[in-house]
């Protein structure tokens, strides 16, 4: 053990107490890859504050040694952002033991919890008090709000709710030099200036660590409709989302697209799932909600799908009789990601469009790439209602999946290049981590490269907050 690497134990132990600093290799191991294997690093230890104070005094340790700090919520992300570099040199911050409810202030309708929370926890802590805390996504049990902000989430409800960046009213971050800023304000309501936590949130641990924050609740549902709709292509789903919304205005909350494909992918690896209507290329998972009492939604849902049946957009239709059913459907959905996980790497783009030329956009990538890598396999799901799409290409049969990933920068630049041509953006929800900062360098203006680069020299000027995520290190 180096001296520094003595002097840096002895801190830190002293900061939480010896228990919570980890360094036997493994015990380090689960934080030092990230949740689909793509990612490995090493650590010269994983600490695990219990407390705001605690984090400060890491972090103080960290600015005195110019040690980095990787913060890690459920290490649910899919850009690297929450894995360490194979330096060796950092170390990883674990919020995990935050996990506290502060405050429920119902007649304000908020929530302050700490950042390790898991966002199903959250869910809950709403739902006893009444009310909804709307950020919802297949990995809710494991992934942590602070993750959440850092990332900036999409999820499910975006639609009507928005981003995790609609979701927030106030946060509490440690600073880079270790200084607490204490931001945690219910309003709704605050022009005094910058809007500074803005700046946190989605930031990925490259500004400093987010450690409690104050969230919007809303009235919760009473009434849910949930169906899912067999379709001809992507132009009639998109014709299907816009009615609905006519009809039903912002009680359409979720509207979800999945290939065929997808959707036999989630059955291949989740077999008792079920298969409610066979044999059509596309599928839209939709939900709606009330709050009201005596709501109609279900019963306008229905007149909604028969009047698409009829005018040919929609080709079958099946709607939740139950919540059990409800849940089935939303398994098929939810359960791509991991089906896609046990099938073998794919070449994966998480991008977002304007949803009036998703159909568009979805030719033309499917032309260029067929061309470019024959035999390609078309994974493609994701929240239509938002215009984001997870685009993943997998191996064509007979190419092991691994061989496969060779080409992944070509078919990023076909796809991503169409997504710039398009207006659209080359990370819907998923953050840049270290997959992408090769790819927000070509695809930001320089102008806006600058600023980014400006506001993190300004928070962060050691560089000691996540280095390599974002931008790479020292560019
Ligand atoms: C099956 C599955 C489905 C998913 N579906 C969606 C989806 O629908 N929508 C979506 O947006 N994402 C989705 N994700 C991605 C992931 O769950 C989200 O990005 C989530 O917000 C990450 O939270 P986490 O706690 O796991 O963060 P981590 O993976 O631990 O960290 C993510 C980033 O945030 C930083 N960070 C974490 N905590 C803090 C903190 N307290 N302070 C500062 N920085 C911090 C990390 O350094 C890292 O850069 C999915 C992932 C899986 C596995």
């Amino acid at each position: 053990m180096t001296d520094i690497r003595a002097i840096l134990r002895a801190r830190l132990d002293a900061a939480v107490g010896g228990e919570q600093v980890l360094s036997d290799p493994a015990a380090v191991e689960p934080y030092v890859s990230d949740w689909r294997g793509r990612y490995h690093g090493r650590a010269l230890a994983v600490v695990r504050p219990g407390s705001t104070e605690q984090v400060a005094a890491v972090v103080r340790v960290c600015a005195d040694l110019g040690v980095p700090m990787v913060p890690q919520g459920g290490n649910t992300g899919q850009c690297g952002g929450a894995t360490p570099d194979d330096r060796g040199n950092a170390i990883v911050v674990s919020l995990a033991r935050m996990n506290r409810v502060r405050a429920v202030d119902t007649a304000n309708a908020t929530l302050t919890v700490e950042a390790g929370m898991p966002l199903a926890m959250v869910q809950q802590a709403a739902a006893a008090e009444g009310l909804m805390f709307p950020l919802s996504l297949a990995a809710e049990g494991s992934c942590s709000i602070g993750g959440n902000l850092s990332t900036n989430a999409g999820g499910h409800a975006v639609l009507r709710f928005g981003n995790t960046r609609d979701l927030v009213l106030g946060i509490e971050v440690v600073l880079a030099d270790g200084r607490i800023w204490d931001g945690l304000r219910g309003l709704r309501k605050d022009n005094t200036g910058y809007d500074l936590k803005q700046l946190f949130i989605g930031a990925e641990g490259t500004l400093g660590i987010v450690t409690a924050a104050v969230l919007k609740l809303y009235p919760a549902p009473r009434t849910r409709g949930t169906a899912l709709a067999a379709l001809p292509d992507v132009a009639a789903a998109i014709r299907l989302l816009s009615e609905l919304r006519q009809t039903l205005g912002d009680r359409v909350t979720g509207f979800e697209l999945m290939s065929a494909y997808s959707l036999a992918l989630s059955r291949k690896h989740h077999p008792t799932l079920p298969d409610p209507c066979p044999g059509h290329p596309w599928y839209a998972l939709l939900q709606v909600d009330d709050s009201a009492i005596d709501s109609p939604v279900p019963q306008q849902l229905e007149r909604a799908l028969n009047a698409a049946l009829e005018s040919g957009v929609v080709h079958d239709a099946t709607i939740a009789q139950s919540g059990e059913q409800a849940r089935a459907l939303w398994a098929l959905r939810e359960n791509i990601a991991e089906a896609q996980r046990r099938d073998g790497p794919n070449i994966k783009h998480d991008i977002s469009l304007p949803v009036s030329v998703i159909a568009r956009f979805l030719d033309e990538a499917r032309e260029a790439l067929e061309a470019a890598l024959p035999g390609v396999r078309f994974v493609t799901f994701g929240h239509l209602g938002d215009g984001n799409l997870h685009y993943n290409l997998a191996a064509p049969e007979g190419v092991s999946p691994d061989a496969f990933l060779a080409h992944t920068v070509l078919a990023n630049r076909i796809v991503h290049d169409l997504v710039a041509a398009h207006g659209g953006s080359i990370s819907a929800e998923h953050g840049i981590g270290q997959q992408k900062r090769d790819e927000l360098v070509r695809y930001k203006s320089a102008v806006e490269l600058d600023l980014m680069r400006t506001v993190k020299a300004a928070l962060d000027p050691s560089g000691i907050c996540n280095p390599g995520k974002i931008f790479r290190a020292g560019s």
